[in-house]
């Protein structure tokens, strides 16, 4: 960076805790008739009348979740909203409000909690969300945020991990794996540079695999449609930690098992032919790769006629018994038994 560039930043000190939280609230306009007090008072009010509220809670720490060396502030605000509403939707409840907390060591600016609260901002605004408190915080190295995110849905429209039942469809939205692939281009491409500060990262016609790691989004869009179509999953989860690890939660909190058949998984051609390029096994990204954010769900036999033709919802599997165990049918050869795999998984 330039050093008059530098120059132009302002440091937190010059607005003290207060003035930075008022910075930050002044550019928070309430949209949802559920909030009734946001930031300002000791504690938000909110009123559901009736409506049961899902709430859940994600913290990102810098060097552990997230690297600013290739993370843009604003991204990162982005994603750090959008994880969290991810795991409201994936209860089938709509998401209303988030808190969000930041701690941060002297390096940061003012500017660069403009940019981090930009991605924020954007993220309430695509999502219909409400920022309605936090907490700020310093810290002795680096950035932790920590977004809460408040939801709501009428009892019975909650879905829980615990209803599959034998027999029924397994459906995924979207595609998987980009993201994993996109973390492991970014990955890459920061060696080269720690190597050769002088090379710039080879980053071109790879737009969508980082955008899919950096700009995630939460699949609402999904939900509202199965509230269209009148579709209730029986059970559902967002796919953060890989498509594996979440059918066996939903397996084990369901008791049942699972097939789901190799050539139904949408991969990406972008997220295959890098993983080809690194000698990586693009079904492993789509089975073990994480941060993904689609949705996994099942859903009544009934209903698979009114899924079928939806372009973002593909059936992958079906529901078994216990007892038959939990696998993904190959295009060719035995069946591999699904496993929450770790690192040493995705070399070919
Ligand atoms: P307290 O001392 O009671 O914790 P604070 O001064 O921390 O109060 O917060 C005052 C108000 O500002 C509260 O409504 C709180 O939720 C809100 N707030 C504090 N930090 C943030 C933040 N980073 N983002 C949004 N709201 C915040
Ligand atoms: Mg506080």
């Amino acid at each position: 960076m330039a050093a008059e560039e530098k120059k132009k930043l302002t440091p937190i000190s010059d607005l003290g805790e207060f003035g930075l939280i008022e910075h930050i609230s002044e550019k928070v306009k309430i949209k949802n008739k559920e909030t009734r007090t946001g930031i300002g008072d000791d504690a938000a009010v909110l009123d559901f009348s009736g409506m049961q509220t899902v709430v859940t809670s994600d913290i990102l720490v810098e060097g552990v979740h997230f690297d600013l060396m290739y993370t843009p502030l604003k991204h990162l605000g982005y994603k750090a909203v959008i994880v969290n509403l991810s795991d409201v939707v994936a209860m089938n409840a709509i998401p209303k409000q988030i808190i969000v907390s930041i701690a941060m060591s002297g390096k940061f600016s003012v500017e660069a909690v403009d940019e981090l609260y930009s991605g924020i901002y954007k993220a309430c605004e695509a999502y219909g969300v409400d920022l309605v408190g936090g907490d700020t915080t310093s810290s002795v190295t680096g950035l932790t945020i920590s977004v809460t995110a408040i939801g709501a849905a009428q009892k019975e429209e909650i879905v829980y991990r615990s209803g599959a039942r034998e027999n029924d469809i397994i459906c995924a939205t979207g595609d998987l794996g980009a993201a994993y692939m996109g973390l492991q281009l970014l990955e890459r491409e920061k060696e080269v540079f720690k190597a050769n500060p002088h090379t710039q990262p080879e980053l071109s016609g790879n737009d969508y695999i980082l955008s899919r790691i950096l700009k995630p989004e939460a699949r609402l869009d999904v939900i509202k449609k199965l509230r269209e179509l009148l579709i209730k999953p029986t059970a559902m989860m967002d796919i953060s930690d890989g498509l594996s690890s979440e059918l066996l939660h939903i397996c084990k909190q369901s008791h049942c098992g699972c097939r789901i058949y190799q050539d139904k998984l949408a991969i990406s051609q972008e997220a295959a032919e890098l993983a080809n390029e690194m000698n990586l096994e693009p079904l492993i990204a789509a089975l073990n790769g994480g941060e993904d954010y689609e949705l996994v769900f099942t859903i009544d036999p009934a209903d698979y006629e009114k899924i079928k033709d939806i372009e973002q919802i593909v059936a992958i599997g079906h529901v078994t018994s216990e007892e038959k165990g939990k696998y993904m049918v190959p295009k060719s050869g035995e069946n591999i038994e699904l496993k929450a795999q770790g690192w040493n998984a995705y070399k070919k």
